[in-house]
């Protein structure tokens, strides 16, 4: 269900709200952000668009980008304070591309944009590569009226895929490597739950061989 099929609420002023785009990587996220954004477009509603400046895929950091190769321009920000500065007053649609890289302080951002009539659309993978909970989405899922989660297809079995696989060299990553790796040599795969690995935290490791028991998850 997309509210798309709901143009009684698309009009400006009258009525915000925040919609969620999640899941893995190579989900289709930002393209579905595009298609929202484009449909936005046709209806003539003005739209900005932000993503944070940790995203340099394809090298088009002033441009949302699906792998597709679809683009629309798009503002750099690195912390929600500046997309409370640069939202116009007049933006009828605001769309923020990768806000898992955001801080805590997208929720009140985004609710209060929502709260003066604009429709907020967010989208950002909702797992770290350990399958953990990935910065602010999980916050941004509870608050959202509308919640999407896409899927990609595992690229070891087939199945639908709903997890991050870091790997660096090829192999899987470790679980104590940092959640967010700025310019690493790490490469990403999306895979389904059975066939994602996260090799244990050192520390973990070590108490297993010890103790023989496994440490709480830090
Ligand atoms: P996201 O924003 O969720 O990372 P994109 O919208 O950028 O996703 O890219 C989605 C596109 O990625 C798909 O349409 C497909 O062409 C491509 N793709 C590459 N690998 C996969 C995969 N394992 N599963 C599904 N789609 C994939
Ligand atoms: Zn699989």
């Amino acid at each position: 269900m997309s509210l798309d099929h709901a143009p009684h609420l698309h009009r400006g002023q009258r009525g915000g709200w925040v919609e969620v785009i999640t899941g893995v990587m190579f989900s289709g996220k930002s393209e579905e952000m595009l298609r929202r954004v484009r449909r936005s477009l046709i209806a003539g509603r003005s739209v900005q668009v932000f993503k944070s400046h940790l995203d340099d895929r394809y090298a088009g950091l002033l441009h949302v980008s699906s792998h597709d190769g679809r683009k629309i321009e798009a503002l750099p920000v690195s912390s929600s304070v500046e997309i409370a500065e640069k939202a116009r007053s007049e933006s009828q649609v605001v769309a923020i591309d990768e806000a898992q890289f955001l801080d805590a302080g997208i929720v009140r951002v985004v609710n209060s944009l929502a709260d003066g009539g604009t429709r907020v659309i967010v989208s950002g993978t909702d797992m770290d590569f350990r399958g953990e909970p990935f910065g602010p989405i999980p916050a941004l899922l509870a608050i959202a009226e509308q919640v999407d989660k896409l899927h990609a297809i595992c690229v070891v079995c087939g199945e639908l895929a709903t997890r991050n696989q870091r790997l660096i060299g090829g192999r899987p990553a470790p679980a104590e490597g940092p959640t967010i790796q700025v310019g690493g040599t790490e490469s990403y795969e999306a895979r389904c739950r059975r066939c994602h690995e996260v090799p244990p935290r050192d520390r973990s490791q070590t108490e297993l061989e010890i103790t023989g028991h496994e440490s709480e998850p830090a």
